[in-house]
């Protein structure tokens, strides 16, 4: 069953006679619990995909539905409150508090959606910390903590509503190889679980955790390359490789 969909997605930015295509007609279809790649160059439109999807930024055409629900006609209001019950956010322009500690900053979110009591969200943050692996951080300051710590607490806080889907933009872009792996696990186990995952990438090595490949190429998805679930990282050299040949294939 699809989850998102979107129908002749189009986005342009600047006015006649300079307009940048950024999305030119994008058909995107996400089945519940799958999870996604959306693998291009730079420029080709991949955060556009993800801002317009998610509402934060406005189409220009074509239909975007979450839980077959039309989103792409929702307001300001409603888009914000669906973004924060039923969407995870991985960016990265990550939009951590500098005040508060990576507990407080991963409770924030549930706090603010006043979906389940205080206590709840306390304990259900707790074992979200243990899941990856940064319980001994949780008092830490933004400042105190790596870039890997960090972006695992950032999936942390994009899951404490437990929503139905997760957006990540190039998830590792900031990170050295080992912390990117131990991210991509992280990223993993969200995915075991049952939560859709959406992310784009320019990374092969990234790409290659995810279920399913779309190849966008100035604004369109040219091609689609089903790998399966990742069962066991030992795969991941033959997933690369696999996905490699098949973007070179599509002209990458
Ligand atoms: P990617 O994420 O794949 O690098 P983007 O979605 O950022 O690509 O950009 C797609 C195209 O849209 C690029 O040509 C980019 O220059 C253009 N673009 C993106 N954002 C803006 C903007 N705010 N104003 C003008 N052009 C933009």
């Amino acid at each position: 069953m699809s989850i998102l969909q979107t129908t002749e997605l189009k986005k342009y930015y600047g006015t006649k006679p300079n307009i940048t295509k950024a999305l030119d007609g994008v058909n995107l279809s996400v089945e519940q619990g799958e999870f996604v790649a959306i693998v291009g160059t730079s420029g080709s439109g991949k955060s556009t995909l993800l801002y317009t999807i998610s509402g934060m930024d406005h189409i220009n055409s074509g239909t975007v539905e979450f839980d077959h629900k039309e989103i792409s006609r929702y307001n300001e209001t409603e888009m914000a409150k669906l973004r924060l019950h039923e969407m995870g956010f991985i960016f990265q322009q990550m939009h951590f508090l500098n005040n508060l500690n990576i507990y407080d900053n991963v409770i924030l979110p549930g706090y603010m959606a006043k979906k389940r009591k205080h206590k709840e969200i306390n304990a259900y943050a707790e074992e979200l910390l243990q899941k990856f692996q940064i319980t001994s951080i949780a008092g830490h300051s933004i400042q105190e903590v790596s870039g890997g710590e960090l972006q695992r607490a950032c999936i942390a806080r994009a899951m404490i509503n437990q929503p139905q889907i997760l957006f990540a933009d190039e998830p590792t872009g900031a990170l050295n190889s080992s912390s990117a792996r131990e991210v991509m696990d992280m990223f993993s186990k969200v995915h075991e679980q049952g939560t859709t995952i959406l992310m784009v990438t320019h990374d092969v090595k990234v790409a290659s955790y995810a279920q399913r490949i779309c190849y966008i190429n100035d604004g369109k998805i040219e091609s689609n390359l089903d790998i399966g679930v990742l069962k066991h990282t030992d795969e991941l050299k033959e997933r690369e490789k696999k996905v490699y040949n098949w973007l070179m294939e599509k002209g990458w």
